[in-house]
């Protein structure tokens, strides 16, 4: 039976065309759920972060392929949350979700490297679930709002802390990439720091990230957006102080100037200031970014799909934010399998600002998978193949295995 055309929504069907009986939709539909989960198997590739590839294999015939961020622990982990998901429906991604947080819950399941191995089991299950229904992943979180999500471009430049050169790199993003949307790194040394660990930033340190935001936003003008990261760097004063001075400049958000873990001072900065904040990258689940959107902690939520909890996690962050009327922007430095579910999700949320590029400088990045140009001129188009829509180059994955990792078994 051929679902196809039920995708197209220009065509026009009669009552008779879409019931159930003319379709065969019943029969078929038992015969799809009657599928188990047989294995699960993970590699960790040596990108430009270590990445935790994750398959889960049916005895359907699909595999779905996920990520989790980043390497570490995450395989011991995974090998452990095997036995909780072998022999369940592959099709029930929120109860296996729910059942894998309640098994690890004794380990504290509730944020951390568990929750990041559940997200690649979790993404997994989207991808098998999409080919075993024959829809995308972004149709099982609710079908599109856009066809293309918006990517920025994590930056680099050799000299980090020398303005002209980020101006120099900002130019050339936008220019020869053809990105619109960038990012630069903030908690970068500016050679006046006494002491880093009080946190502390005295005037010629802010008068220095000042001039870096300065340079990269004059020289990028109305060409593109330019967000800015301080890594949790600063002390709660320095941070108002700082985001105080960048006011003045066309900041598209400025990224985590706190510590993570207090979320009263999270928020008394975001409330002292009106350059955007955002943050959301090193708290876990819905619960974890909770307290960030009900109480106006930032301006942009930036959950991080493969660690936070998986696509339909990050689908629930983005609709309690959208309560609250605030866009996400998803942390990202994952593989191509990561980060085209980071964009499945973009797809299919109202409140879509864009999804992280993290890897423009390592150069073999797309040939993870067989598919091309899966950015171009700094947008993904969302595939309509089934699952996330790509297929993993085994080859190219075995040639950039991390140490001691071997290639997946065809289980
Ligand atoms: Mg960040």
């Amino acid at each position: 039976m051929h679902y196809g055309n039920l995708r197209d929504p220009n065509a026009e069907y009669t009552m008779r065309d879409l019931s159930s009986e003319t379709m065969g939709l019943t029969a078929d539909r038992g015969e799809r759920r009657d599928v188990e989960i047989t294995d699960v198997q993970t590699v960790i590739v040596d990108g430009n972060y270590p990445w935790t590839l994750v398959r889960v294999y049916t005895d359907a015939g699909p595999v779905g392929n996920g990520e989790a961020y980043w390497g570490g622990a995450l395989p011991e982990i995974i090998e452990r949350l095997t036995p909780f998901v072998v022999g369940e429906n592959p099709l029930d991604i929120d109860r296996l979700y729910e059942h894998m947080v309640q098994k690890m819950s004794g380990e504290g399941s509730i944020a951390g490297k568990d929750i990041a191995a559940i997200s690649g089991i979790e993404l997994a299950l989207h991808d098998v679930a999409g080919k075993i229904l024959d829809v995308p992943a972004y149709q099982l979180l609710g079908g599109k709002y856009r066809d293309s999500v918006r990517t920025y471009c994590d930056c680099h430049t050799e000299d980090e802390a020398d303005p002209e050169a980020c101006a120099d790199e900002a130019e050339r993003v936008v220019e020869e990439l053809g990105y619109d949307a960038l990012k630069f790194d903030l908690d970068v040394p500016s050679g006046h720091e006494k002491d880093r660990a009080n946190r502390h930033l005295r005037r010629p340190e802010i008068e220095h990230k000042a001039e870096i935001v300065r340079q990269v936003t004059e020289r990028v003008g109305d060409r593109a957006d330019a967000a800015f990261d301080c890594h949790w760097a600063f002390a709660s004063g320095s941070a108002k102080r700082l985001a105080r001075e960048l006011e003045q400049y066309d900041v598209w958000w400025l990224e985590d100037p706190v510590p993570p873990e207090n979320h009263d001072v999270q928020r008394e900065v975001t409330q002292s200031t009106g350059t955007p904040i955002a943050a959301g990258e090193n708290v876990y689940r819905t619960h974890g970014q909770r307290r960030l959107i009900t109480e106006e902690g930032v301006d942009i939520v930036a959950p991080d799909c493969p660690k936070v909890g998986g696509m339909r996690e990050t689908a629930k962050i983005a609709t309690l934010a959208d309560m609250f009327y605030l866009p996400v922007a998803m942390h990202n430095v994952s593989s191509p399998i990561g980060t085209m579910a980071s964009a499945h999700v973009g797809a299919a949320i109202p409140n879509a600002l864009a999804v992280e590029y993290h890897s423009y400088e390592l150069g073999w990045w797309e040939d993870l998978v067989e598919e091309d140009d899966l950015i171009v001129d700094g947008y993904m188009d969302v595939p309509e193949e089934p699952g996330l829509g790509l297929t993993l180059d085994l080859d190219a994955v075995e040639a950039h295995l991390a140490e001691g990792q071997e290639l997946f078994d065809a289980a």
